[in-house]
């Protein structure tokens, strides 16, 4: 049996009178790695915020882990890197470490001091992105690609089920978005994170994910990756609003 993570069911969305989200109705379920794509303005990171339960669907039912989103009280079962995270300037004071370990607090409370299991604890996430090794050094040293694998860290620590990602490479170098992406893969396969990325790099990640939803006010195209790349370009590009070539990885070649 496949446990369902998340259940959309006819959920439509407006801001004022201006319509966003149309009847979406998308399951996922636990060990999937879903790539949300679709254009600017599309609707992705509304969606993400009813998911949070940060915005309420006008319409339509949620349930998270098979609860009703108006009941559902395990928000901890749920990690969250958001698009701007990575914004930490040079100076700023926190460790590593610390930036990690705060990521317990919502569990601990703000006043509890940490323990020699929360530092172990943190040490684990951090090694989890391949990051171990910055423990000690200052936040505001690091690269954004590396800043925005300390946040992944962040949302690890309190071990959730579900990774939610909205376009967390913007501000990363490009030569380094890929081994993140092949990072967010070893999460998904080897520690059985069911992981949600919104995301522009079509080519990219739609390797690396199970799942693959297009969104663009309604839900175009859903479902597994295989059958995504089988897909016309020009049906691609119908939705998405403008020409979209994707280029085809060689595995996909050799069939
Ligand atoms: P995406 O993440 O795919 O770029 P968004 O979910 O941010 O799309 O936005 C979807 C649509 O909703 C856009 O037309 C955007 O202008 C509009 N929108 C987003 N946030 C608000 C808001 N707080 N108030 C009114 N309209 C908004
Ligand atoms: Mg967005």
């Amino acid at each position: 049996m496949t446990n369902s993570i998340i259940q959309l069911d006819d959920v439509s969305f407006s801001y004022d009178h201006s319509l966003v989200l149309d009847k979406i109705t998308l399951q996922v379920n636990e060990g999937e790695f879903w790539a949300l794509i679709g254009p600017n303005g599309s609707g992705k990171s509304t969606l993400i915020n009813i998911i949070l339960g940060l915005l309420k669907p006008s319409r339509g039912k949620l349930e998270l882990f098979g609860e009703n989103i108006d009941t559902f009280k395990e928000r901890e079962r749920i990690g969250y890197v958001s698009q701007k995270s990575n914004s930490f300037n040079t100076g700023f004071p926190a460790t590593v470490l610390e930036v990690v370990r705060s990521g317990l607090t919502r569990k601990k409370g703000l006043l509890k001091r940490f323990t020699d299991a929360d530092r172990k604890r943190a040490l684990d996430a951090l090694q989890m992105v391949g990051m171990a090794s910055f423990a000690d050094q200052s936040i505001g040293e690091l690269s954004g690609g590396q800043q925005q694998r300390v946040f992944i860290a962040r949302a690890l620590v309190g071990e959730p089920d579900l990774l939610i990602m909205d376009e967390p490479t913007v501000g990363i170098d490009q030569q380094n978005v890929a081994s993140f992406y092949s990072m967010l893969n070893e999460l998904n396969r080897e520690h059985g994170i069911a992981i949600v990325l919104v995301t522009h790099e079509i080519d990219l990640v739609t390797d690396l994910a199970t799942h693959v939803a297009c969104l663009n006010r309604t839900v175009h195209f859903h479902g597994m990756q295989s059958d995504y790349k089988k897909m016309d370009d020009a049906d691609i590009s119908k939705w998405y609003g403008h020409p979209v070539r994707r280029v085809h990885s060689q595995t996909s070649e050799v069939e």
